[in-house]
């Protein structure tokens, strides 16, 4: 029997999220997801989707450790007749935040491979860590299927020096590995790809802006297929307004913060990280909800929403320079694909850049990549929705299937 199952697996500080899929036609067989690992109040919600209509299953009991979750995760998906023990699984792809540039590729992971992304923690301290736990805790279970790693980062790695680098003093730069990686890699690369198949070209033949607009967001140019600039940098803080991140900012409030308002390093980290973006801005990190208010006629959430359309456009006018010729604009993620009122005030005043979003199309609800621009329009400008778990399968399986060949 063919092996054609991947896993994909997400793991953060205390959750993972996972996926089951069938590589023959990309099919999901299971996803789920365990939440407050660690805690009383665990959480595993697990949906098979083999049967025809998705019944999810909910198991609430105390989940010590992320070993503790991915046992549970296995006893459900046997449940399912979908066991990890299964010859059809062919490997586990997960999810890793950072690959510094060293990982330009999806990578079978060894010892020294997951050294590597030991030593990439200090840059990564908030994700690479559960990342790891997640390998090995998956190493554990079947240790004699190949665990491959798609990053976060690898997509990025082909920005060009002048991109890539802070304006700093090189030798401490390169001391501490300070310079930009970006993120959402893998959400960047399969959306500039769906776009070209929505134009009905080659990927090597178009020039797009990715606006990757969750509640975190980073915005990438790339052109012919390969990513030229992107706009988070050492960690996921800088760039566009986030749900909860500050996105660009002068790097001297840091100084000002901790001088005249007496706050330490840690405090700011939270405050740029988790109490910033629209969140700070209104107290509101949902999209959804500050529409809602701006509707009632809140001023502060109309505030909220201007500064992140405000800094979105800049990064489409940046972006536009940076590409030279710009064929298409893809929004995607959570806001992207569904506030319609970002696309649109994102764009608007653009004419003269062959930019515009059709109103009657933009305001279609589908979950099909989509063109929103009027015919007339130079550049298309479009929704695609992103599939990170099926793009870390996808590249998991051409890894091990190439290997087995
Ligand atoms: P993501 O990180 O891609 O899952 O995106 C999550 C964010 O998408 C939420 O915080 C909301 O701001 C936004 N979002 C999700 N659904 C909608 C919707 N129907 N309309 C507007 N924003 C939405």
């Amino acid at each position: 029997m063919t092996a054609t199952r991947v896993l994909v697996l997400n793991s953060g500080s205390s959750s993972v999220k996972y996926q089951l899929l069938d590589m023959r036609d990309s099919s999901r067989l299971a996803v789920g997801l365990v939440e407050r690992i660690g805690e009383e109040t665990s959480r595993l919600k697990h949906t098979p989707l083999t049967g025809g209509g998705a019944t999810s299953r909910e198991r609430e009991e105390p989940i010590a450790d992320h070993e503790a979750a991915l046992k549970a995760v296995a006893e459900e998906l046997a449940t399912d007749g979908l066991g990890l023990d299964s010859p059809e699984l062919a490997a586990i792809g997960h999810r890793v935040v950072h690959g510094g540039l060293k990982f330009t590729e999806p990578t079978v992971i060894t010892d020294e491979v997951l050294a590597e992304i030991q030593r990439l923690v200090p840059v990564a301290p908030l994700h690479n860590p559960a990342n790891i736990t997640g390998i090995r805790t998956a190493q554990v279970l079947r240790p004699d299927l190949p665990q491959v790693a798609v990053f976060d980062t690898a997509f990025h790695t082909t920005m060009p020096e002048s991109a890539a680098r802070y304006a700093m003093d090189v030798k401490t730069a390169d001391e501490h590995r300070v310079r930009r990686y970006g993120f959402h890699g893998t959400s960047h690369a399969y959306v500039s790809r769906e776009m070209a198949k929505l134009l009905d070209k080659a990927p090597e033949d178009v020039n797009v802006i990715v606006l990757h607009l969750g509640n975190g967001a980073s915005a990438s140019a790339v052109r012919g297929g390969q990513c030229v600039d992107t706009s988070m940098g050492l960690t996921p803080l800088e760039g566009l307004v986030m749900g909860t991140r500050s996105g660009d900012m002068d790097p001297a409030v840091i100084f000002h913060l901790a001088r005249v308002g007496g706050m330490s390093i840690d405090e700011i980290d939270v405050l740029l990280n988790k109490k910033s973006g629209l969140i700070g801005l209104c107290g509101d990190n949902d999209m959804r909800e500050i529409r809602r208010r701006i509707d009632e006629g809140d001023k502060e959430a109309a505030l909220a929403f201007d500064i992140y359309v405000h800094r979105l456009k800049k990064y489409i006018g940046a972006y536009y320079a940076v590409l030279g010729r710009v064929d298409a604009i893809a929004f995607t993620a959570g806001v992207g694909e569904n506030a319609a009122p970002v696309r649109e005030a994102a764009v608007a005043g653009l004419e003269e850049l062959g930019l515009a979003v059709d109103g009657e199309l933009n305001s279609v609800r589908s979950d099909e990549a989509r063109l929103i621009s009027p015919e007339y329009a130079r550049v298309a400008v479009a929704v695609v929705p992103t599939d990170e778990e099926l793009e870390i399968a996808t590249q998991t399986f051409a890894l091990v299937r190439d290997r087995n060949a």
